[in-house]
């Protein structure tokens, strides 16, 4: 049997083939295969759902290690743990089942539990930290598998200290849940809170709307999601990037130290690229749904994604002096 590229492996859908491929269904064998592929000196990538990557094309000197150990389990104070293959939204899943709040906010993202904690995922007003309490990790530098401290991560917005540095493998995760009828203020409603399942159910089809759900037949959701971060900029260049574009109001919020946090969708769209961009026959494009994510329509390359990027990235640096930063972690481009 050939190995799968990470074609298959990614939710681009793009990628070239790895040099070995491990699928590790526990977090003994997930640990075991890092330590001997880091003590064979192997490069190598941890994959969960393959949900946050952009891998390159062509034969790649890169060992896949798969994340497959699966389950939860709930203690007698509300602590779930996932292991780390899990898939999220089974989690979330769970945990509305259960009347267990604190995360039916992130219902629908995909990807494993794993990954949850390494780009600190968010949406609707949360993200992981606000619950994750510990995590497993097998530390690839010192061979140690310790429970730690979510406090020892750096959690922020889309960024922990495991993301962009492999020092660590996710094996599993613990989250602080609470027994609730409602759920948390949720942003979408307008800060509103409804029971647990319906703002399941919610979150879902707004997400649904926007091709944030993954779906094998809808190429707008052949993405790797929201593919820029939205930009921390000066207050002075806000006002003057508001003044420029002249209209009414602007998405922009307080990011402290004389900051803002601007909308990078609001951005692009301003800066010439609409959704779609840049139109019919384009190999990668961005969703008709959702601006800020790069699609792949069926034949794209990782090369056309990234071409895709950088197109977006200069036009939007050229029309109002911001950098977009990627979101999803790049891999040998
Ligand atoms: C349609 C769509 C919608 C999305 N919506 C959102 C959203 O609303 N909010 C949001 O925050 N993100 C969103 N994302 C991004 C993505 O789903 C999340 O970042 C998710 O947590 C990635 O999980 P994964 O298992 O697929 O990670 P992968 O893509 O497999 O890996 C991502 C990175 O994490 C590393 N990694 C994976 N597992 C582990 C582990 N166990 N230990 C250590 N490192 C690991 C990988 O090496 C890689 O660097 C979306 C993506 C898509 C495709």
């Amino acid at each position: 049997m050939s190995t799968p590229s990470f074609a298959s492996l990614t939710t681009l859908r793009v990628g070239g083939a790895p040099s070995a491929l491990y699928e590790c269904a526990s977090a003994a064998s997930l640990a075991e295969t890092v330590a001997k592929l880091d003590r064979d000196r192997v490069p190598l990538l941890v994959v969960g759902g393959g949900s946050n990557l952009l891998v390159a094309d062509g034969e790649l000197d890169l060992a896949a290690v798969l994340v497959r150990n699966e389950g939860i389990s709930l203690d007698d104070d509300l602590r779930l743990r996932a292991q780390a293959g899990t898939e999220w939204d089974a989690v979330v899943a769970y945990a509305v089942e259960h009347g267990l709040g604190g995360i039916e906010a992130l219902s629908g993202i995909p990807g494993s539990a794993g990954a949850t904690p390494v780009q600190n995922v968010g949406a609707y007003g949360a993200e992981i930290a606000d619950v994750l309490t510990r995590v497993r990790l097998y530390n690839r530098e010192t061979g140690a598998d310790e429970w730690v401290d979510a406090s020892s991560l750096d959690l922020a917005y889309r960024y922990s200290n495991l993301k962009f540095t492999s020092r660590a493998v996710v094996l599993e995760i613990e989250l602080q849940l609470a027994e609730t009828d409602v759920s948390i203020p949720l942003r979408h409603l307008g800060g509103e809170r409804v029971p647990l399942a319906e703002a399941r159910e919610s979150v879902l089809a707004t997400r649904r709307a926007k091709g944030m759900v993954l779906d094998a037949a809808d190429h707008d959701t052949w993405s790797a999601g929201s593919f820029f971060t939205n930009p921390v900029v000066p207050s002075a260049l806000a006002d003057a990037i508001e003044a420029q574009v002249g209209e009414e109001r602007m998405p922009r919020f307080p990011a402290g130290d004389g900051q803002e946090k601007l909308s990078a969708a609001w951005l692009i769209e301003r800066a010439g690229c609409p959704r779609g961009f840049p139109g019919e026959g384009a190999p990668a494009r961005l969703s008709t749904k959702h601006t800020l994510a790069l699609t792949n329509r069926g034949s794209a390359t990782a090369a056309d994604i990234a071409a895709l990027a950088r197109r977006v990235q200069d036009q939007v640096r050229d029309a109002f002096g911001v950098e977009l930063h990627p979101e999803p972690v790049w891999v040998g481009l």
